[in-house]
């Protein structure tokens, strides 16, 4: 019988089954709907990114005889996937639907709930693109106290065979972030070779108008959209990494440079969680490196780590914890978003840099996101919600699995320290250490109150002495906790006057 192949725009892979198994009278259906750039308010140049991959990728099947019924936005009236379905179901009437696994919760409970409300069948695939399935991950997890990442991923490298000398890991350890924490120091980076570009067609010129169009009020930019829209232009774009950045990718992987957006960042994440780019194929380019003599260990492992490493887990952990995510709030956050997040309005240098690079690319760099605007929310006390949309909304390779626990564990501590073991907290002085935002800023790192503290100094002091009780016995946060003793009575009252008026400055 007839099968209605939902091609979400999150699963551009032409090697998955769900393409793969088609059989002529089956139908790829695709739609563009206005609730997945609003649902959060989506960065432009993000919607333009997944409608661009998605028309690049129709064509494509359509070019292979392959029956697509494609919606694109300006010619339909639907507002959401679901009712663009229905109709879809109405005019196709098949026996089955399937979908590979949507990388959102929300996606693929909306599925669900249609499929069973007209009575078809749901075949959902499982998602092939990544090295580990759900499965794997949730056999590794139970039973385990903690699910620290490391010993996930060294279980990968030994099943795949991925950096290792037999069954011993390359260089005889499994770990080299000892030789990659450092800064650029007073003479910067240098002179950096800009990524390749990638000129932009008739397709993504006509999304770039519609979604201006469309959604003027959405935060961000389209004016400098070049990112590979294409499964052969991400390969351009990894063999780009690979030539001119990988070399320095371990080294600098923790490094900030005002004016500096890419560094030796790949920028192949949003080409890859479209499915544009097959991990194996990042994975296997990089390990080809390293082993031909081009690159040395401490960066091919440093950046393996990333791929093999964090996103697998991460994946397995919004699956198999979601409600962790979701619904945790471990530090009792309740301030709102600074209204500077959707601006780069702020004489912050760190986060204005951060955010108004954000609002031109839709792209910051993982020290950015972690150590800036995560940070800054952490220590601000950012609801938990408030900071996932915005984290959500704002990067081109945002989708909730990747995002959701990155942003909820790993930076803001919500899920109580499922995913990290402390909180990743830190004094205005460790964004000293890693770039030069400071030497730009009014503001003085070293101090914690009074006129021209760092907020991000004084709001660190308040968050130890606010969370004492909490991190008192805590194995790993103990030390840093005790450090507040060593503070006066009057020392405190300063801290806390200061925050009060840094508070009282940003708005919402
Ligand atoms: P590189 O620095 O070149 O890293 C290589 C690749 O490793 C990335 O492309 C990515 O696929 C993978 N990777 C690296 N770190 C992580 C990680 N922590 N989790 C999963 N994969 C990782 N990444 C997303 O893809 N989408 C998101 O929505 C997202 N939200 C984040 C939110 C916060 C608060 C934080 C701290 C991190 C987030 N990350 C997210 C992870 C990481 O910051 C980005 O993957 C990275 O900055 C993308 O740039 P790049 O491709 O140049 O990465
Ligand atoms: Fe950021 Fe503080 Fe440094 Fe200014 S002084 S750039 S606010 S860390």
């Amino acid at each position: 019988g007839k099968t209605l192949r939902i091609v979400l725009g999150d699963q551009l892979d032409s090697q998955a089954p769900l393409v793969t198994d088609y059989q002529r009278g089956d139908v790829f259906w695709m739609a563009e709907v206005a609730e997945e750039s609003l649902h959060v308010p989506s960065h432009k140049a993000r919607s333009v990114y997944f409608l661009s991959a998605m028309r690049h990728f129709a064509r494509d099947l359509k070019s292979r005889k392959q029956a697509v019924d494609y919606h694109a936005l300006d010619t339909h009236s639907w507002s959401t996937l679901e009712e663009a379905l229905r109709a879809a179901i109405d005019k196709h009437s098949p026996e089955e639907i399937t979908v590979t696994e949507p990388g959102d919760r929300r996606v693929a409970e909306m599925l669900r709930g249609t499929a069973d409300s007209v009575g078809l069948p749901l075949h959902i695939y499982s998602d092939t693109h990544f090295f580990s399935t759900i499965d794997d991950f949730h056999s590794w997890a139970s039973g385990r106290k903690s699910l620290r990442m490391e010993y996930f991923y060294r279980e990968l490298r030994k099943r795949y065979g991925v950096l290792m000398d037999d069954d011993k890991p390359c260089g005889g350890k499994w770990n080299y972030d000892g030789d990659n924490r450092e800064s650029f120091g007073a003479q910067g980076p240098g002179l950096m070779s800009q990524p390749t570009t990638f000129k932009l067609d008739k397709i993504t010129r006509d999304v770039i108008a519609l979604v201006n169009e469309r959604f003027p009020d959405n935060p961000g930019s389209t004016e400098r959209f070049d990112w590979p829209v294409t499964a052969q232009q991400a390969q351009e774009a990894l063999q780009d990494f690979i030539d001119n950045r990988l070399v320095g990718f371990g080294q600098y992987q923790d490094a900030l440079w005002h004016g500096e957006p890419w560094l030796y960042h790949s920028r192949l994440s949003a080409a890859m969680n479209l499915k544009l780019l097959n991990p194996r194929d990042v994975v296997a380019a990089v390990e080809r490196a390293y082993r031909n003599g081009y690159v040395a260990l401490n960066a091919a492992e440093g950046f393996i780590r990333q791929v093999l490493g964090w996103r697998e887990y991460v994946r397995g952990l919004y699956f198999t914890h979601y409600d962790r995510f979701a619904e945790g709030n471990a530090l009792e956050a309740s301030a709102d978003l600074p209204g500077f997040y959707w601006t780069g309005d702020t004489d912050m240098a760190c986060l204005k840099d951060a955010i108004t690079q954000t609002l031109d690319y839709g792209y910051a760099h993982h020290i950015q996101r972690l150590m800036v605007t995560g940070l800054f929310s952490l220590l601000f006390g950012v609801k938990p919600e408030q900071i996932h949309s915005w984290y959500l909304a704002i990067y081109v390779d945002a989708i909730e699995w990747v995002e959701m626990p990155n942003t909820l564990g790993m930076s803001q501590y919500a899920d109580g320290g499922l995913m990290a073991s402390k909180p990743y907290v830190a004094s205005g002085k460790y964004i000293q250490r890693m770039g030069n935002y400071c030497d730009q800023c009014p503001y003085n790192p070293a101090k914690r109150s009074g006129e021209n503290a760092c907020p991000f100094t004084a709001l660190y002091w308040d968050f130890l002495i606010r969370h004492e009780q909490r991190f008192s016995d805590h194995p790993r946060m103990a030390l840093q906790v005790r450090n507040i003793k060593r503070l006066s009575h009057q020392e405190k009252s300063n801290i806390r006057d200061t925050v009060r008026q840094i508070r009282n400055r940003i708005t919402t």
